[in-house]
């Protein structure tokens, strides 16, 4: 555990809020100083560009990037080499002809991440972020300052804004950060950053006897919208609901991470009296959705190329669902192309009332994870945070197989030592109570009926849960 870590647990709330609030303070000069305001204002002019306009733009943007990839990015100079593309056939490409370039895969990426995918020249201040993701491949992503404020600029412009809500008014978080040290049920299950006026609430205290404590933190900081898991926004909701519990109005719920089910929009609807607002984008930073007011979910194309494939790799059908491949527009520092994500969409051919000409598309499928259920009855998704910092560990699932054991199978490089197989069941405790742990190391871990790669199965259903507890 790195020191500030340690730090951090060891230290009283109130500390432990000015600790988020110091680190809150760098977070935000970081996305929202330098360029942000400039690039926030172009990103709003964009909006209302023709559709001859976006494709102008981004075939632009594209052989910028394509050039600078070639010249610059070692495993794209190779992998262009090897496919006999040169630069003039980068000059002469448009956007209709992306099929002529090779794509990425999340396994490439996790390889090659920090090393043949990073240019050879690059920004001064750039850092890693890193994600294991719902996928269950953890990859670290390289952003630049400048690519950050870029990147939040179109976040900001697009999915703050269209929900009538900024970065800069009060607002609750619920998140998979550890700010919280243990399972105990101790409340505040929140802390307060304050220059980012946000109340952060952990994901991983979610139930029935502690959802007052929640409103308690919802009231005290007068949050003003709900960010983050969209499923743990709905447990707390739910708990809240069921609690007869009354939650003061929101301006809007912008949830993320999890698809988002009509049955969940309601749920907010009823709880905090407001409309929910969806949106998609990851921490490679290569693609964003968001919803405008009219309820179509607006594919971003500044932020970056996405196209809609089928297994050979042809573009699918409007109205038919397909892989999202994402190449990003943004960052030049480890770019990106025609990247697959590990999502699934159905793009729309109804054009939005907003008039604006951004592709609207009609469902993000596949973001479906199950829910793991603590033996008080506390409601967690997103398990990746257990695995954080292990990079020897290509693939992970967690399954619940009943309602005290958790069996984990991992997927390793090498195999894990017996220290690091005590931080992963320890961080699961940290999150559940007290379980009985299984872990194994498989060569490989089957995906599921669909095809899919599920990185969470829970064999426990919450119905169930009255007749155990
Ligand atoms: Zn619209």
């Amino acid at each position: 555990m790195p020191l500030t870590e340690t730090i951090y647990q060891k230290s009283p709330v109130a500390i432990q809020n000015i600790l988020i609030s110091a680190f809150g303070y760098q977070w935000k000069k970081r996305r929202f100083g330098g360029i942000f305001s400039k690039e926030y204002k172009a990103a709003k002019n964009r909006e209302s560009y023709t559709v001859q306009q976006w494709t102008d733009y981004q075939q632009a943007e594209l052989q910028k990037l394509l050039l600078h990839a070639q010249a610059k990015v070692p495993f794209y100079k190779s992998s262009f080499d090897e496919k006999g593309i040169t630069a003039t056939d980068i000059q002469n490409l448009d956007l209709g002809r992306l099929e002529d370039l090779p794509v990425l895969t999340k396994e490439q990426l996790r390889k090659f991440c920090t090393t043949t995918l990073i240019s050879t020249t690059k920004e001064s201040n750039t850092s890693f972020f890193s994600s294991s993701g719902s996928t269950g491949t953890p990859v670290k992503i390289l952003y630049s300052h400048s690519m950050h404020q870029k990147w939040f600029s179109i976040f900001e412009a697009r999915i703050r804004n269209w929900a009538g809500v900024s970065s800069f008014i009060p607002r609750g978080m619920i998140g998979g950060r550890r700010i919280v040290a243990d399972a105990s049920n101790t409340p505040p299950f929140y802390r307060y950053n304050y220059f980012e006026k946000q109340a952060y609430f952990s994901a991983y205290h979610i139930s029935s006897a502690n959802a007052s404590n929640y409103l308690k933190g919802i009231e005290k900081h007068k949050v003003e919208y709900m960010t983050g898991y969209a499923m743990s926004n709905f447990f707390l909701a739910r708990f809240l609901m069921e609690n007869n519990m009354q939650a003061p109005e929101l301006k809007a719920v912008l949830p993320s991470s999890e698809k988002l089910s009509p049955e969940m929009r309601q749920m907010f609807l009823e709880v905090y009296n407001c409309k929910t607002f969806d949106s998609w984008g990851s921490v490679e930073a290569c693609g964003m959705v968001s919803e405008c007011e009219h309820g179509s979910l607006h594919i971003n194309p500044d932020a970056g190329i996405i196209e809609i494939l089928d297994d050979d790799l042809k573009p699918v059908p409007d109205g038919v669902a397909g892989d999202v491949y994402c190449t990003g527009l943004l960052n030049f520092d480890q770019p990106l192309i025609r990247y697959k994500i590990g999502d699934r969409m159905i793009r729309s051919s109804e054009p939005c009332a907003c008039g604006r000409n951004m592709p609207v598309i009609k469902e993000i499928v596949g973001r479906i994870e199950d829910v793991v259920i603590g033996r008080d009855g506390r409601e967690i998704v997103r398990f990746h945070s257990i695995f954080y910092g292990l990079e020897k560990i290509k693939k992970a699932q967690v399954i619940q197989e009943e309602l005290g054991h958790i069996h984990i199978k991992i997927e390793a490089e090498t195999s894990l030592t017996q220290e690091e197989e005590n931080m992963i069941a320890q961080r699961v405790e940290s999150q559940l109570g007290e379980m009985d742990i299984s872990i194994e190391e498989v060569v490989s871990i089957p995906l599921n009926k669909n095809g899919k790669f599920q990185a969470v199965i829970s064999k426990v259903k919450r119905q169930a849960l009255n007749s155990i507890t």
